[in-house]
Formats: structure tokens, sequence, C-alpha cells
């Protein structure tokens, strides 16, 4: 299937009150994993990489990009917190059909004008953008952002920003953090209910691993479309590889082993979490 849009994938999130999860890789076994949930289930899905450090993405993904175009379901490529606009026309060029330009720690109006141009940019080239107003901070270990601190989403902010910038989703700031947490994540609920009645466009989460599934309800219910899972994924899956080791004795054939579990774990995880943010399938889309 071509591969789609974040647009596309999001379509009727909102009005129907479910969630498309975008799941970050950095290997192939890891994608491999996400893409056989979502065949499974025959659900859209968003395929995250960022610029984060470490994974060879030279080679992952023109791997990406041709593996997708084989799937049964919409899969949309998204380039996750990409920081300059530079990084956005690289993410454009090497593949991805949506890209997140994160200016939240910025002053507003430079986040603003930052935003404002990579939408431009990225529209004439039909890729979709994801823009951040408020700021997601981070816990301890978080590879997406390193600053700590969180400042949380105004509504009337929000509004403002989407009508100067034309975003095709927003992500906002209402109590979450990425990386671990050391203590339950509070999150406010009312401010998302007010971003939510001023601002039209798909709402995205970030920092959503310390979540119960009570508040993943909640704030499906109450208006986030996009969720990002990252660091929960990826720590059930190596803990579970990490437990599974001293069973593997074999030294010709435990890298292989070890991706084939990892790609069978990540789509036991990424199965969890479709059903979790009841994403709606291709069949049930296009009766809607
Ligand atoms: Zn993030």
């Amino acid at each position: 299937m071509p591969m789609a849009t974040l647009r596309e994938v999001l379509q009727n999130t909102r009005e129907q009150h479910f969630a498309v999860g975008a799941f970050d890789t950095m290997d192939h076994a890891f994608a491999e994993g996400i893409l056989a949930a979502a065949e499974e289930a025959q659900t859209p899905v968003i395929l995250a990489a960022g610029d984060f450090p470490g994974p060879d993405y030279k080679n992952l993904l023109p791997y990406l990009v041709d593996r997708i175009a084989r799937t049964s379901v919409p899969v949309c490529l998204h380039f996750d917190h990409g920081g300059s606009y530079e990084a956005c026309v690289r993410a454009i060029r090497a593949g991805f059909s949506s890209v997140m330009i994160d200016g939240s720690a910025l002053p507003f109006a430079e986040n603003i004008s930052l935003t404002k141009r990579v939408v431009e940019m990225a529209h004439a080239c039909q890729v979709d953008v994801e823009g951040e107003i408020g700021h997601v901070g981070a816990n301890a270990g978080s590879v997406e952002s390193r600053r700590d601190d969180s400042r949380y989403t105004e509504p009337e902010a929000a509004a403002e920003f989407l009508d100067k910038t034309g975003v095709d989703a927003l992500a906002v700031a209402i109590g979450t953090a990425h990386g671990v947490y050391k203590e339950a994540p509070k999150i406010d609920f009312e401010r998302l209910r007010a971003i939510r009645s001023l601002v039209s466009v798909p709402l995205v989460m970030h920092g959503a691993s310390g979540l119960s599934d009570e508040d993943f309800r909640r704030a499906i219910q109450n208006g986030m479309c996009k969720i990002n899972a990252f660091t929960n994924l990826t720590i059930a899956v190596t803990s579970r590889i990490a437990a599974d080791m001293p069973s593997l004795t074999n030294p010709l054939q435990m890298s292989h082993e070890i991706s084939l579990r990892m790609t069978a774990y990540a789509k036991q995880e990424v199965l969890r979490h479709i059903r979790l943010f009841g994403t709606q399938s291709i069949a049930g889309r296009s009766r809607s």
C-alpha cells in the first residue's frame, strides 16, 4: 500500500474518539514488530523515527520506505522531534510522509515563525507537519528531549499557534514528560478539554509511557488523537529478551534468535496499545 500521510491515518480520530499510536523504531526488527501488529489488527499505524543518537538511519530509512510499500494497511512514516528546518528537509528527502518540527523550547513567536516555514516547505512536498506548543519535558533516560522543564499549553496560545502556522496535528503539554516517571503523572484533563474546544486539528500526546490504562482512555475521550509510545515499549521488549538470554546458548543462531524475539515481543506490545487506543480498523473506517 502506498505510504499514508499523517492526516490520512488520523482521519476520524477526533470525531470518533479513538487514537492512533506513533511507535518509534531504531532498528528493523522492532519496525517489523510494529508493522506486524498493525497488519494483524488491520489498523493504520504511525511508524516514527527521529534524530536520536545511536541508530543507523542511513541504512534503516531506505529499508522502512521499501517495507512500508509492501504493507496491507496505511502506514505513515513520521519524523519525530525534528530539531531544525534543515533536519525536516533532510527527513522529507529521505522519504518521510510526515515531520514534527519541535520548536517548543523556543519563545512563542520564534516557535511560530520556524513552524510556519516548515509547514510551507513540507506542504509543497505533500508532507504533513506536527508542531508543539507548550513544552513536554523529560524524565530520566529520555532520548527524545534533554530539557527537564515542562510548560503547560495555554489553550488560547494553542489556537493562535494553529491559526498562524497551519500545522496538521498539534502536540500539547498537559502534564506528561518523556522517559521514565519517578511518580505517577497528573494529567490536566480540564486543560485538554479547553484546548480541544479551541483547536480543530488532531491533538498529540508525548511522554505517555507512565500513564495508566484509565489515563489513556480519558485522554482519548477528551481529544487526544495521536499517542507517541516509545519508552515503555522498549523497556518491556528488552527486559523480556534479557530474561530469555540464558536459554540462548547456540552462538551461531543467537543474533537471529534475538532479532526474531524482538519482533515478536514488539508486536505483542504494539497490539496491546492498538487495542487500548481503540484504533479503528480499516474495515470500520470504510463503513463510517
Ligand atoms: Zn516526544
